[in-house]
This record gives C-alpha cells, structure tokens and sequence, in this order.
C-alpha cells in the first residue's frame, strides 16, 4: 500500500488513542551514535570482526570498519564496545501487543520486548488502533519494538464474508491477516482473495484445512508447526473417533517417522515460513507445576490476572485425555524432531514464541524458546539466524534489518559475551538499539522495575 493511502486508512480507521508519555529518563533521541572497539556478528555469515567502529546516524547504520579506520564523528554519542559483543536485535515473529482499551499494558509490553533485545514484533492480534501504534513507534513518538500489525482475528461466517474481511484489513492498513476459525471452504477463496491484493495471512492452519492444502495457498508462515503431526499420520490410519487434540497431541501415537522427509520438502519447496513457537507446547507439556513456573524471575512482570489463567489453563490441559504425560512427551519429542529435520532439509524458519500465551512473558520467553531450539540439535549460531536475519527475509525485505551492515536499520544489541559460544549471553544485553533509539541497561533496568512494583502491589 502507498504511504499516502495508508495514511489515509489510519485516519479514517483507527481510534485516536492518548498512549501515556514514557517514563522520564526513557526516551533517546535517534540521533549519531558510535560503539568503539566493539566486535560485531554481522550474522550475514558465521563469523566475529574484532575491534570495529560501527556509526549510526538517524536510525540506519552508516559505516562499519576497524576501530583505525573509522572516523567518530564529533556529534556522536561514543559507547564503549571493548571486550564486548555487538549483533542484530532478535525478532518476535508470533507476538501479541495488547489493544487500546489497555494504553500501559501496551507500553509495558513494549518495554519487556525492548529490555530482552527484542527489536521486531510481528503482531498476530491485531486492534483497530494497531496501524496507528506502529506509526507512532516508527515515529519516534512511542518507545518500542518495529511492529508488523495482523488484523484482528478472521472469523468470518462463511466465503463471502471472509472475502470482504480480508479486503477490508487492507484498506485499514493491517500488513497481514491473522488467520481465526473461517468454515474450512471460505479458506480457498480467502486464500485467492488476499493474494491478489498482496495481503500475507499467516498463523495456525484453520479448522478442516490440511498442511498441504495450506502449502498450496502460500500462506505465509505456519505457525506452532501446526497440522504436521496430522500430516505424519498416514492417510487410512485407523484413528476412530479420537480427536485429533491440541497440536497433534492425540494422534502422535500413529505419526509415522518416516513421513517426516515428506513433511520438510513440502514447506521448503512452497516457500513457507515456519514459526515453531516450541515454548508454547513445551510450556503445557512440561512436568514442572505451575505454581513452581510462577515462581520463574520473570513472572514478576506480569500482571496477577493473567499468571492465574496460565496456572489454570496449565491444570486444566493436565486433565485433557489426549495430553496425559506420555502422549504430551511424546508430542514435545517428535516436535524437536521435526523442527531439526525441517532446519536441516532448508525449510524455512523464523524465531517466535507466542507471548503472553502459557508462561511466556513478552520478550523473556524468546530467550526460553532459543534454548529449546537448541535442545532440538540446532547450532546456538543457526538459532539466532532465525531471529535476525531470517525475520528481515520472511517479511520480503531482506536489505531492511536483520544484519550489521551498513544500510540496515540500526536494530542492535550490545552484549557481555559471545552468544554464539552459549545463547544466554544474548539475555539481558547490555543495551539495546531500536531504530537508532539507545537504551543503556540501567535504562531497560529502571523502567523494568517500575512494570515489577505495579504488579507487585
Ligand atoms: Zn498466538
């Protein structure tokens, strides 16, 4: 969509909305900044350049080279890099922002993002005021992550309907549609409709659709690899009236190993992202009790109301007979497995968890979920590729962000050692850069513990 025309949707659409003024003490300017003596993983490639100066001026990285050969500019802000590490901020590619009716749960959710170095959000529930918060963010008038805005989700009634919907998400100026429960036949002519106006949808695979039949459509990504155990087991299996259950969970006992190389070629050969969110299954699957997950550090930052849903949705799958503790092992079992042989076969895979979704509080969890990754046998090296640069490929602009290089957006976090070596190095930076915006860790710190004593009291 053109600038000007989105313009106009925003204006006419969304709901103006008085977010708060950040917190004082908060809000950098995007102005000249230069990290000394750093050494940067430029994640183009697998390596580490030692002793760099990398310069960004007015949100965009304008030169990279050894500390000798570039010139500090005189109005740049210096920021010490010696011994440290500096790479491209990691993506949320299966996020939720909430919507308008709560202006500071929006703002704290933001900040969880931006305190993990999480410097892209792709947003898959959308609100009428989400174009509008992306805009202001891109703006400079909003702290935050870059947000890709889903439209609220699809639950139109029947083909037509859902037509209309989709149509109507792009002229709001929604960059994709957040796939819900449209009837099994709207999801063809949905799919048709969206393509010829250039609108991606994305998300889980709706209810009565197959894997293929989603392959077939170009839905942009898949998200919590979804339909691939049903896809695993072979068709005429005898699978009586069991339902198919949560993500598979009810049939993983006929998923047949040997259907998996058809399960990589597919997607890779489509084009398809994947989005595995692993947390998500895992989280519910694990046997650690709730009470003990609430006890995780940062559970601190959630609201009551909503660690008391995860404890009570945690409890209530417990009971589910297709998610007792074998089969839910098992589904967590063959899900690394698939997610390794999909890496391993080139399909395509993009970082994201599903926050606030089971235990994952916003931007903590994409570290959980780099973890599990690697428990599933990816190199720590291949699992930030799918957080950084995949993200800027799965999104179409692969110049945009994702690498240090100069041209890219200056999305960049600072951190105390090599994640490569071992993933937690890449929790807790030492600062963060989001569009030229520098955020030293007593900053993330300070604003973190404010979003703690609230929900504290
Ligand atoms: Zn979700």
């Amino acid at each position: 969509m053109s600038a000007w025309r989105h313009a106009l949707a925003v204006a006419l659409l969304a709901t103006p909305v008085a977010w708060a003024q950040p917190a004082q003490g908060v809000a950098p300017a995007a102005g000249t900044y230069a990290f000394v003596d750093v050494d940067v993983l430029p994640m183009d490639r697998d390596v580490r350049l030692p002793s760099q100066t990398v310069v960004v001026r007015d949100g965009r990285i304008v030169a990279i080279g050894a500390r000798a050969e570039v010139d500090v500019p005189a109005d740049a802000t210096r920021i010490a890099g010696t011994g440290h590490v500096l790479m491209p901020g990691l993506a949320e590619f299966h996020g939720h922002i909430p919507g308008a009716d709560d202006p500071a749960s929006v703002q704290d959710t933001l900040h969880l993002y931006l305190a993990n170095g999480v410097t892209l959000v792709r947003n898959m529930s959308g609100d009428a005021s989400h174009p509008q918060l992306r805009a202001q963010i891109r703006e400079g008038e909003i702290d935050g992550p870059t947000l890709v805005v889903a439209s609220p989700w699809l639950a139109s009634a029947n083909a037509d309907a859902a037509v209309r919907d989709v149509r109507a998400h792009h002229a709001a100026g929604f960059d994709l549609v957040k796939l819900g429960s449209v009837p099994a036949d709207a999801y063809a002519p949905m799919a048709a409709a969206a393509q010829a106006i250039g609108m991606p949808f994305a998300g889980h695979i709706t209810d009565g659709v197959t894997l293929e039949m989603a392959l077939d459509a170009q839905q942009a990504s898949i998200d919590h690899l979804d339909r691939y155990v049903e896809f695993l087991v072979p068709p005429g299996t005898r699978t009586g009236d069991r339902d198919a259950g949560w993500f598979g969970s009810g049939w993983v006992q006929w998923a047949d190993r040997g259907r998996i190389e058809a399960a990589v070629v597919r997607p890779r050969d489509a084009g398809v992202w994947n989005v595995p969110t692993l947390s998500l299954v895992e989280h519910m699957a694990s046997s650690e009790s709730p009470e003990a997950m609430l006890q995780w550090p940062e559970m601190r930052y959630m609201p009551a109301a909503e660690r008391e849903r995860w404890r009570v949705a945690k409890h209530a799958y417990a009971a589910r007979d297709t998610f007792q503790p074998e089969a839910a092992q098992a589904l967590v079992t063959l899900r690394r497995e698939l997610l390794k042989a999909l890496h391993d076969g080139d399909a395509p895979i993009v970082l994201g968890s599903d926050a606030p979704q089971f235990f994952n509080v916003p931007g903590f969890s994409i570290h959980r979920e780099m973890a599990m990754m690697q428990a599933a046998g990816l190199t720590p090296y291949e699992v930030l590729v799918t957080g950084t640069r995949n993200a800027a490929r799965a999104l179409g602009t692969p110049d945009a962000f994702g690498t240090v290089e100069v041209g890219r957006r200056a999305d960049l976090v600072l951190l105390a050692g090599d994640p490569r070596a071992d993933l937690s190095h890449a929790r807790a930076p030492l600062g963060v850069m989001a569009r030229g915006r520098w955020w030293s860790r007593e900053a993330l710190d300070a604003r973190l513990a404010e979003i703690a004593a609230r929900h504290a009291e």
